[in-house]
């Protein structure tokens, strides 16, 4: 095979970090771009945002899409405005959520530059947002959604297999073959146990993989006896001091799994009769998508349609509903996103809310390195918030059962379920001693090479 004709691949983010998903394949004068996600949480990673893109836009082909979350899928709007012209391949499922994130990460952008402005303590001498709400909709146009194990040729000899990854609604891992090589990326890999989604499927052969590391180096804990007990106690023991509980979620998934849980802690009669507010509009237009029946072959077969059963319900969709829940006169739950406290409506409830002890803060997933959240989990006593400490006083509970991320043990039990073991693993998306951890692994129990890449590295694929 000549030079030209073999493919290569770059590795363009979410190296040394979690977030900022993008993988580059080329093949005989072909550029496909696997994942296009922004960096989050520390300044330093977030800073990269802004710095051109090391290919030029127009001179890539197509896009795959894993998933909706933002760091795989939040650069696109900037990607598209600086020349993209080509389709945006992804599943039915990830097409209807990443219009929603992708729309409020431009909305998000523009109001935070705005009030930059105003507030002035931008760096920039006219804060500007990374994209702006035109962007995301052009993208959105160049969305096509294919079917799950379906073969699909992009041309120049490309092709892409999207095969069921049980993350969130509609993700995938993506094998991708150029020529004769076969490259497989994990994407986000689910937990087996996820409470509503369909479990991943087995992954198909490939002789190059490359695998996310978040929980590399970590086992969840087995969930014993009743499911989030620890929440539910935190909630009645909250509610009895004639406090509030603020749960920051993720929209999309997360806000879904948390009202599930409450349902069913309800119809057990372990929750307080008090009103659960969704605070975030984004949540519920994903909840809609994943009540929507065209996408029922997501759902488990156990799971009822309506997935939530809460009559205390209740939905705040305009900032002034928003706002009033800050300084609540009774006890309540308030769901708002996002889910790390990097952003969001969530920002604004827990500066009211941390100060006071009655109050409790639950904290229901991964919480990146340099968000607030994580200084949360870390026990900070003052956190800032648009531009002022606030100190914390309120009581902070994590709950892990909520992870939608394989653990080290599930990950490895993925690879070892490919038809013959690969050659070659290049492992990603994690926080250095996850990703070293997770290699270390895959070397010892599966006598595999395995690679931690550096970043903008390019390998050649066999
Ligand atoms: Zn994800
Ligand atoms: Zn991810």
């Amino acid at each position: 095979m000549s030079q030209q004709e073999s493919a290569t691949l770059t590795f363009l983010g979410a190296v040394g970090t979690v977030t900022g998903s993008k993988f580059l394949v080329e093949h005989g004068g072909r550029r496909v771009l696997v994942d296009c996600g922004i960096y989050q949480g520390d300044r330093e990673w977030r800073r990269r945002n802004w710095d051109p893109f090391p290919v030029p836009p127009a001179d890539i082909d197509d896009v795959i899409l894993t998933h909706c979350h933002l760091d795989h899928s939040g650069y696109l709007p900037a990607l598209v405005r600086d020349g993209f012209a080509g389709p945006i391949w992804m599943t039915e499922g990830t097409a209807a959520l990443t219009a929603i994130v992708l729309r409020d990460s431009a909305h998000l952008n523009e109001r935070d530059a705005e009030f930059a402005q105003a507030g002035g303590w931008s760096k920039h001498e006219v804060p500007l947002p990374l994209y702006r709400e035109v962007d995301a909709e052009k993208a959105i146009t160049q969305f096509r959604t294919i079917a799950y194990d379906a073969p699909t040729e992009l041309g120049g000899g490309v092709g892409v297999t999207l095969v069921r990854a049980g993350h969130v609604l509609g993700a995938a891992s993506a094998l991708v073959t150029a020529g004769a090589a076969r490259v497989l990326f994990s994407g986000d890999l689910g937990r087996t146990t996820h409470p509503m989604l369909r479990p991943r499927s087995a992954p198909p052969a490939a002789r190059t993989v490359v695998m996310e590391s978040t929980y590399g180096d970590r086992t969840h804990p087995r969930v014993e006896g009743r499911p989030h007990a620890a929440l539910a106690a935190s909630i009645r023991r909250t509610v009895e001091r004639g406090g509030s509980v603020l749960v920051p979620a993720f929209a999309v998934d997360r806000t879904e799994l948390v009202l599930k849980a409450l349902s069913e802690m309800r119809r057990r009669g372990e929750l307080p009769v008090v009103p659960v507010f969704v605070d975030s509009p984004m949540a519920l237009a994903a909840l809609d998508v994943y009540r929507r029946s065209s996408l029922r072959g997501e759902l488990r077969d156990d799971v009822s349609p309506e997935l939530v059963d809460l009559p205390t319900l209740k939905t705040a969709r305009t900032a002034e509903e928003s706002m009033a829940l800050n300084n609540p006169r009774v006890p309540c739950v308030v769901i708002s996103a996002s889910g790390m406290a990097s952003g969001g409506r969530v920002v604004h409830h827990l500066r009211h809310m941390l100060p006071d002890r009655r109050n409790t803060v639950v904290l229901t997933g991964y919480q990146a390195v340099g968000t607030r959240g994580r200084a949360l989990l870390d026990g900070a006593t003052e956190l800032k918030m648009h531009g002022q400490y606030v100190p914390v006083r309120a009581e902070i509970v994590t709950d892990e059962e909520f992870s939608v991320h394989a653990d080290g043990d599930e990950l490895v039990a993925w690879l070892r379920e490919m038809p013959e073991p690969p050659e070659t693993v290049y492992v990603a998306h994690g926080e250095q001693g996850s990703t070293e951890a997770l290699a270390a692994r895959i070397r010892k129990e599966l006598d595999v090479t395995a690679v931690v890449p550096r970043l903008g590295e390019r390998v050649r694929l066999r």
